[in-house]
């Protein structure tokens, strides 16, 4: 199999061009970068260099199979990769037409929380730096204008691939990446709360913002939902964000995905009050987007009532917790948050 180049850094660039000069590396780099989709394209190399380039390398290793729009504006794109697996990757469009990219990890997802649809496939395989930032390619071009923000939010856990991830969020903040360089306050990662992996981004970096799926900071039922919780207890990872915070001088984003009847009760009010007290926190609710089959202790799930949703919002801000109800976007493409799956749930 040919060797693909989109998603290597320069440096790998350079190494694999050798004995060509790093400046050609250089312009193939720029080349990757600004989605030029044909070697043909490339018409700054010879046509002798463009022809032997062609023959030894490819320049994507995964293909676009499947493109959604949503009414949103929003783009789903269904990606296979070279062994067949296949992924998705989002382009979310909000109403001031600022664009944010939606990346995978895994193929897959081992972590099997109840509400989520990745989770119900099980796990494949972690994804690798390429075709992390492969994804990012791939929706810039379905964008037709600048990307604005990055959230590593799609299917799969960001923290049990962390050598990829980190590659990855280096290759999409560095330097080589040129105009499109991004700020690392302009890039976040989600995590269903891997103790080391936060740490361990606290300690070593990179330097770029955090989101925490807590769901609820009620220990127990976070437990049943979640099964992340066992090996990485409330108390741990509370420790965990206010060392990142002590380290990282960023505020954090917690995520509670709401579940009719589920984490609404009081209980969750006051919990999640405590466990906030101390963190400089924005919490966003997502209420849930349905997901066929799925069921909590044999009863199926439910989306919260649109009361349901501002009452428990309105108890947290009684109690001075930092609050927003997110915009539902992309939910038409079954790619809004925990949609990310199968074909065949999709709607068009
Ligand atoms: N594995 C990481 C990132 C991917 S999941 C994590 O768990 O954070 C991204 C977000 O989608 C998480 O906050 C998760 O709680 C939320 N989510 C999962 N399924 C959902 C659903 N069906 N509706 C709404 N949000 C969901
Ligand atoms: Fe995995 Fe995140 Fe879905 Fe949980 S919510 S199953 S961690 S992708």
């Amino acid at each position: 199999m040919k060797q693909s180049l989109a998603g290597l850094s320069l440096a790998e660039l350079t190494e694999l061009l050798k004995p060509l000069p790093v400046f050609r590396a250089r312009q193939l780099f720029r080349h990757l970068c600004c989605g030029t989709r044909s070697f043909a394209e490339m018409t700054d190399f010879s046509l002798s260099l463009r022809e032997s380039m062609e023959r030894r390398f490819s320049l994507y290793s995964s293909e676009v199979a499947q493109r959604f729009v949503d009414r949103d504006g929003s783009v789903k794109l269904q990606i296979d990769l070279s062994d067949g697996a296949r992924i998705e990757a989002v382009l979310l469009s909000d109403e001031n037409g600022r664009k944010t990219a939606c990346l995978s990890t895994q193929a897959g997802c081992p972590m099997g929380c109840v509400f989520c649809k990745t989770g119900s496939l099980g796990f494949n395989r972690n994804l690798t730096s390429a075709e992390m930032t492969e994804q990012f390619l791939h929706l810039q071009a379905a964008a037709g204008s600048r990307i604005n923000n990055v959230v590593v939010m799609g299917m799969g856990e960001p923290l049990l691939n962390m050598t990829e991830l980190r590659k990855t969020l280096l290759f999409l903040t560095g330097q080589d990446f040129g105009s499109r360089q991004f700020s690392k306050r302009k890039v976040t990662v989600s995590t269903c709360g891997i103790v080391a992996g936060i740490r361990e981004l606290a300690e070593n970096g990179p330097d770029v913002r955090i989101a925490l799926s807590l769901t609820t900071a009620d220990e127990d039922l976070r437990g049943r939902l979640m099964k992340a919780s066992a090996a990485n207890p409330l108390s741990a990872l509370r420790n965990a964000l206010l060392s990142y915070q002590q380290r990282r001088k960023r505020r954090i984003t917690l995520e509670a995905v709401l579940l009719g009847g589920v984490n609404t009760r009081q209980k969750d009010v006051d919990a999640l009050t405590v466990f906030v007290q101390g963190l400089d926190v924005a919490v966003n609710l997502i209420p849930w987007n349905p997901v066929v089959g799925a069921l909590f202790e044999g009863a199926p799930l439910r989306q919260p009532s649109r009361a349901e949703t501002d009452g428990f919002a309105e108890r947290l801000r009684k109690q001075k917790v930092n609050v927003t109800v997110r915009l539902k976007r992309g939910r038409g493409i079954a790619g809004a948050c925990g949609q990310l799956g199968r074909l065949s749930d999709t709607r068009v």
